[in-house]
């Protein structure tokens, strides 16, 4: 109907856009589809908008390149510029694909409600028709529009176009991403793939850094420069590629000259991690498309063996600043009902160092309180079967509890609520049907972060006791929960079984990467790293449901902060066998 308030809250562009390639990367994966993204370096890092309806614009779009591309690639532009009167910026998204193409003489129809480009494309392609006229609405709620480009022919694909105004967040966000790196200056990078625009990317990306790069679509060429005695300092290799596969390629040079010359290989993939392991040669790291810098920046200090110059920072906050979850062991139930929202809060929950479980109405919710006690619910307020309101005052009102649970109830969550729609009196509203705090949609972390400190953890007596630490004896059983991997799954949207396999493909490059610095920091006798690393192991364990693995590591964690190490190369022991 038009009737829609937008969100204003600064948030960060980069990873709004990530966070919808998440979406269909693993569609892309299928089809054989390569994904992309360029943002323009005078394109403000934070700005103040709707996050969530930018990203539905995105999603919308680029589903649409993939739904009608067969081969290809699926790329995303962003550019932008600063009005002249006022501190406004136009933002200018394209994205091209080199799909079926549109047309000309049937342009104008797509953008209205319920019309495709014709009927067949309903017969081949489903959908509704909507996607486009509800896309072009939200841009034109922004202060932008929308249009489309294409010449009509098949393979030579379209591109959509829109705009939006926005300004840009002064919150200081550290951009590493485009300035000069120390560590990384002036060391030379080969890239070798036969995709132009990627190869494009990547050079300016790495570039952006000081790095010194070479680059080439054909793999002969690379062994040709080997051959004649250049060296490199790294080497990125894409997988698939017509004349001769990444894997095939690396296997070349290293029989040419990886022992003259030893460099580290980075394989890019959009297939993932199949048979890695009984390559002859090894990658140092795997990376999948579209390449996103913070990775890459991550992975090639990584290789180099260096720690990041800059710190990694949460939309202004530093992570080594955020309240140590450690020390606050909460139970949280996460109540959310999209996948996407589910996705983000638990993705900002697990970087405090936080697991909650999921429901994604009241009804599940008040099922979940009836298994095992939760500190805290964070309550969205739209929800279908019984709104977050509605289930608050259920809750506090201990109907739900039944008969057999009424005598032994003794405690209350505290309920933060989430909102998207922040209008006036909300707060109110909620307050009033028991609900003890509010924080407002999209959810920033340095807000969720301050929320739950100010909830009181209820269930003190299973928490760790405070003294020295003991080993843990592991639990028998497999290495990964099964209920904390149900979890996991259900968040990341069991639709997706291919974003699930390349998240826990991340797990394992990374989570060995992690291993390899918690060994040096112990090797080092430095405590205050150790507790660092054994954290962030801590983490991403818990992220994919490898409870004994993070259960160990917590345990090094609290040794380490406690400045009682005698125990840690021993629980170092059982966190290499357990990983
Ligand atoms: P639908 O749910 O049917 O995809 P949309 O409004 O998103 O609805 O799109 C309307 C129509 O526009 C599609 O059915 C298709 O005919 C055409 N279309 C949209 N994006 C593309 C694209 N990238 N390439 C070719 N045709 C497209």
């Amino acid at each position: 109907a038009g009737r829609m308030d937008l969100e204003k809250q600064a948030f960060d562009l980069r990873e709004c856009i990530e966070s919808a390639f998440d979406l269909v990367a693993g569609r892309a994966t299928e089809k054989g589809i390569d994904l992309a993204y360029l943002l323009d370096p005078n394109v403000p890092p934070v700005i103040i908008g709707d996050s969530t309806r930018l990203r539905q614009i995105l999603l919308n779009l680029l589903s649409n390149a993939l739904k009608f591309t067969h081969e290809g690639e699926v790329v995303l532009a962003v550019s932008a510029e600063k009005e002249e009167d006022g501190p406004l910026y136009q933002l200018h998204f394209a994205v091209r694909d080199t799909g079926i193409g549109i047309p000309p003489e049937r342009m104008d129809r797509l953008f209205r409600s319920f019309s495709q480009v014709d009927a067949s494309t309903t017969r081949k392609y489903g959908g509704t028709g909507l996607g486009l006229a509800i896309s072009k609405r939200l841009a034109e709620l922004m202060g932008g529009r929308m249009w489309v480009e294409s010449a009509g022919v098949v393979g030579q694909g379209s591109i959509f176009h829109f705009t939006l105004r926005a300004e840009p967040s002064t919150s200081p966000l550290p951009i590493f991403l485009h300035v000069k790196q120390p560590e990384l200056s002036g060391r030379r990078v080969l890239i070798v793939d036969d995709n132009a625009t990627n190869r494009y990317i990547l050079m300016r990306q790495v570039q952006s850094w000081g790095m010194e790069a070479s680059e080439t679509a054909y793999p002969h060429q690379a062994l040709d420069w080997l051959q004649a005695g250049q060296t490199f300092d790294v080497a990125l290799l894409d997988m698939q590629m017509p004349e001769m596969d990444g894997v095939a390629l690396a296997t070349e040079m290293a029989h040419c000259c990886l022992s003259r010359h030893p460099m580290p290989l980075i394989m890019l993939t959009s297939l993932g991690l199949r048979e890695a392991d009984a390559l002859e040669v090894k990658f140092a790291a795997y990376l999948t498309k579209p390449i996103k810098p913070a990775v890459l920046y991550t992975t090639l200090l990584n290789v180099f063996g260096k720690q990041p110059a800059v710190q990694k920072v949460i939309q202004g906050v530093p992570a080594s600043d955020l309240p140590a979850a450690a020390g606050r062991p909460l139970r949280i139930l996460l109540a959310e009902d999209t996948v996407v929202n589910q996705k983000v809060a638990l993705h900002i929950l697990e970087r405090l160092g936080y697991r909650a479980d999921l429901a994604s109405n009241g009804l599940e919710v008040l099922e979940a309180l009836q298994r095992q006690p939760y500190d805290v619910i964070l309550m969205d307020v739209q929800m279908p079967e019984m709104d977050g309101l509605e289930t608050t005052r259920q809750v506090r009102s201990g109907i739900w509890l039944g008969s057999h649970h009424a005598g032994s109830f003794k405690y209350q969550p505290y309920i933060i609520a989430m909102t998207a729609n922040a209008m006036q009196g909300d707060r109110e509203t909620c307050l009033a049907a028991g609900m003890d705090d509010y924080i407002s949609k999209p959810v920033h972390v340095d807000e969720l972060s301050l929320a739950l400190g100010k909830a009181p953890v209820l269930h003190q007596d299973e928490a760790r006791p405070a003294g020295a630490p003991q080993p843990v004896e592991a639990p028998a059983g497999e290495a990964i929960d099964p209920q904390a991997f149900a979890q996991f799954c259900q968040a990341m949207g069991s639709e997706a079984p291919l974003a699930i396999r390349s998240l826990l493909q991340d797990f394992i490059v990374e989570s060995r990467a992690q291993l390899d610095e918690l060994r040096r920091a112990v090797q080092a006798g430095d405590l205050e790293k150790t507790r660092r690393d054994a954290h962030s192991l801590k983490s991403s364990g818990m992220l994919v449901g490898a409870l004994r693995l993070s259960e160990q590591c917590k345990t090094i964690e609290v040794a380490a902060r406690q400045g009682a190490p005698a125990p840690i190369p021993g629980l170092l022991e059982q966190v290499e066998a357990e990983l």
